[in-house]
């Protein structure tokens, strides 16, 4: 069965050779009946409304309030106090209109009572309220109780009609503030979900019975109602809880459901137990590893023998040292006569991995680089090294994917930096190894330190490890925004650094969206230093455009020391690894996105001494100000992971991935944390128990699952 059927199948319900999920969720024509329909909506709020994204019934049942306005302080007339706000619900004596001075300026006062005193109400500019209010009406008055020259009255802000027996909608108890527009205010929206309650009620569950008794859940319908209408603050907050774990369940639900489907799908080698070239491989290490490195290098280990392809991401900051833990799976690989791949974004980056690699491993291992810089002749005989298995390790780019590439037995793909490939890319190399039936294992490799509750949703369907924190010994990086007018004082200090012989990258902004302006400006950046600040020093410059016998010079010059400063562009920003450079500025610093900004940073601060990074930026303001100011105040990647969410907002962020994933109407990745870590816990009990949700109770969850990822399993199916 290959990927997309085993999905589709499921998503279309029915999985060959297994019962189908048995049909219990009745779910009432109404719900999905059109708001048009509705008794009471014209066909003019029915078109304002299908523009706002509300069309039918369920639409607007799931409209949930944005905020609540707590209005049970009603009091009676009596208790009223000069400058305070409050409700008081009363009978109308009389109502007139007030002359004023000013043309444009209306008041209507009326004099009101209650049991326990009478009081002027007045309206400013609202002289309809003569043809809707009259003597003898009982109302709910929401306003001010203010003195302006002689008695105080009471300035009416909200007002409604009530009946004795039931409590105002807009004026009294806790208030829905909902979502509003042109045309559709949050007034005309309470008043609607006001004459839907009833319906609300038929809302079906999608968590069984079981669950909520397990969980002490409220059912659906009853959490719908207490949105809208809740009691008490607490009820509100309750109901949210209650709904934003329903919507992370879906979501998890169907992560960990096409994982499972993945691993049952694919068959992967089974490597032996670690051996004698892994062995070596670590003991001629020039460092010691990390608890945390040692952690993930077990993990995967254990991954590396089960009979499942691995699908892991190793996730950790910049600098954590990642790479040795990749190698070592490589060796692994090698050790028990099979072929890895080693896939990085940048041409730069494959070459410092080749290096790395040929270092580390070189004679334990066949190593062979692949990029599109190989000359025919060249490529033609590394491919058949490849093929006939000579070669062992294979590290390269996205020439990797071409069609020509054959190997004689992948076992493990390991993808650098894999957030800089589109999805499909990324797995096309074990999609095609797949072939032999039999699936690689894979390794995902990520300085994008995201936020775990939101790797446990993008990449649901992956295990995740993280490497925390950075090998010992690590000097600190000291960060300054340097505006204009201290460009000189920048430009001293780096040279200060260069004479104690350190080096230094000056990374030239992004310009354009062509390569060869930002090129260019790279090299008038290189010529202008060269002339003025850095005279008399060896600066180089490195572009997307160098060639590659040039840039393996300029960057292998750099790593000796021979060259004191690096012009580049932000080519830069990926993986490269020179422990003597110690100064970085980034002119143009407000151009570059947060985690751009904190990868760049992260090339200084890799050897022992202490490393700066100066940020020039122009004038700066609001939102790029914010992420600047960000990245004075932390080094750690998480957290600053966590305040570019806060700063450019989820939406961004789905939107970024294209991830196909369920909207989320109510649940916040960054407020909802505990929710996620739950619903993910949850998620694993369901299936555990019912791996395909063909329990008759499960039934209105998988159709909820289903329908939640909708297109969305295009996504899954590639991810
Ligand atoms: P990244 O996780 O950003 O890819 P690298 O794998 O490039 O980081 O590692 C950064 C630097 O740290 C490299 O020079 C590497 O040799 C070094 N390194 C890795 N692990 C350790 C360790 N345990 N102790 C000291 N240095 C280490
Ligand atoms: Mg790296």
């Amino acid at each position: 069965m290959s990927r997309s059927t085993s999905l589709r199948s499921f998503a279309g319900g029915e999985f060959p050779g297994r019962p189908q999920p048995s049909r219990l969720a009745y779910r009432p024509a109404i719900l999905d009946g059109t708001l048009a329909d509705w008794p009471g909506v014209r066909p003019g709020l029915a078109r304002r409304l299908k523009g706002f994204g509300l069309e039918t019934v369920a639409d607007l049942l799931e409209h949930y309030p944005r905020r609540y306005d707590d209005f049970r302080d009603r009091k009676p007339v009596s208790d009223l106090k000069v400058g305070e706000e409050a409700t008081v619900r009363v009978l109308i004596d009389g109502l007139a209109e007030q002359p004023t001075r000013r043309r444009n300026f209306h008041l209507v006062k009326a004099t009101v009572h209650d049991q326990s005193g009478t009081v002027q109400a007045v309206w400013f500019n609202q002289r309809y309220l003569l043809k809707v209010l009259r003597a003898g009406m009982v109302v709910s008055l929401r306003g001010t109780y203010k003195r302006s020259g002689g008695a105080p009255s009471f300035v009416v802000r909200t007002h409604e009609i009530v009946s004795e027996d039931a409590e105002g909608l807009h004026t009294e108890g806790i208030v829905p503030v909902y979502p509003a527009s042109e045309g559709i205010s949050t007034r005309a929206l309470r008043g609607l979900l006001h004459d839907m309650r009833m319906v609300a009620r038929s809302l079906p569950d999608v968590l069984s019975g079981g669950l909520r008794a397990d969980e002490d859940l409220p059912t659906k319908s009853d959490a719908v109602l207490a949105m809208h209408a809740p009691r008490s603050p607490g009820e509100a907050r309750a109901a949210r809880a209650r709904l934003v774990l329903e919507e992370l369940l879906l979501m998890q639900v169907g992560l960990l459901l096409h994982k499972r489907l993945e691993s049952e799908t694919g068959l992967a080698c089974v490597l032996e137990p670690p051996g004698d070239l892994s062995r070596r491989f670590l003991a001629a290490l020039p460092f010691s590893l990390t608890g945390f490195q040692q952690q993930a290098l077990s993990e995967i280990d254990a991954d590396l023998c089960r009979r499942t392809p691995m699908r892991r991401l190793l996730q950790g900051d910049v600098g954590s040292g990642k790479t040795v833990v990749a190698l070592h799976a490589l060796m692994r690989t090698v050790e028990c006569g099979h072929q890895g791949v080693l896939m990085a974004p940048t041409e730069t980056l494959a070459e410092q991995h080749l290096e790395t690699v040929a270092q580390l491993c070189g004679d334990l291992a066949g190593v062979e680089l692949l990029t599109s810089r190989l000359t025919a002749a060249a490529r033609r005989s590394a491919l058949a090294r490849v093929a006939s298995g000579e070669t062992t390790i294979v590290v390269g780019t996205h020439a990797l994917l071409q069609k020509d590439v054959a190997f004689r037995d992948l076992s493990l793909v390991v993808v650098d930096e894999q957030h800089r490939f589109g999805v499909a890319q990324r797995d096309e190399l074990v999609r095609r190894a797949a072939v032999g039936g039999r699936t690689p294992h894979t390794l995902y490799m990520t300085a994008t330190p995201i936020p775990r509750t939101l790797a446990l949703t993008f990449y649901g369907d992956l295990d995740v490890t993280v490497i925390e924190g950075l090998p010992e010994g690590r000097a600190p990086v000291t960060t300054r925004l340097i505006d204009e007018s201290r460009r000189e004082a920048g430009y001293d200090f780096v040279r200060k650094q260069l004479a104690k012989g350190r080096q230094a990258y000056v990374v030239c902004p992004l310009i354009e969206e062509s390569e060869t302006l930002d090129a260019a400006s790279a090299l008038a950046e290189a010529e202008r230093l060269r002339a003025g600040p850095f005279a008399g020093q060896h600066v180089e410059v490195l572009t997307g455009q160098t060639r590659t016998a040039e840039r393996e010079a300029i960057m292998a010059e750099f790593k000796s020391g021979a060259v004191a400063v690096l012009v580049a562009t932000s080519v830069v920003e990926v993986g490269i690894d020179v422990p003597n450079a110690t100064v970085m500025i980034v002119e143009g610093a407000d151009r570059f996105g947060l985690a751009q900004l904190h990868q760049l940073r992260g090339r200084v601060g890799r050897g022992r001494h202490r490393s700066f990074c100066l940020f020039f930026a122009g004038v700066t303001a609001g939102r790029s100000d914010e992420r600047l100011q960000a990245l004075l105040d932390t080094n750690d990647g998480f957290v600053l992971a966590d305040r570019d969410l806060e700063i450019r907002g989820e939406g961004q962020l789905f939107g970024a991935r294209q991830s196909g994933l369920p909207d989320l109407k109510l649940a916040r990745l960054t407020r909802d944390r505990d929710a996620v870590l739950r619903a993910r816990g949850l998620a694993r009990r369901i299936l555990d128990d019912d791996p395909h949700l063909e329990a008759a109770w499960n039934a209105p969850l998988a159709s909820a699952v289903r329908e939640a990822f909708g297109d969305g399993f295009g996504w899954l199916l590639k991810a």
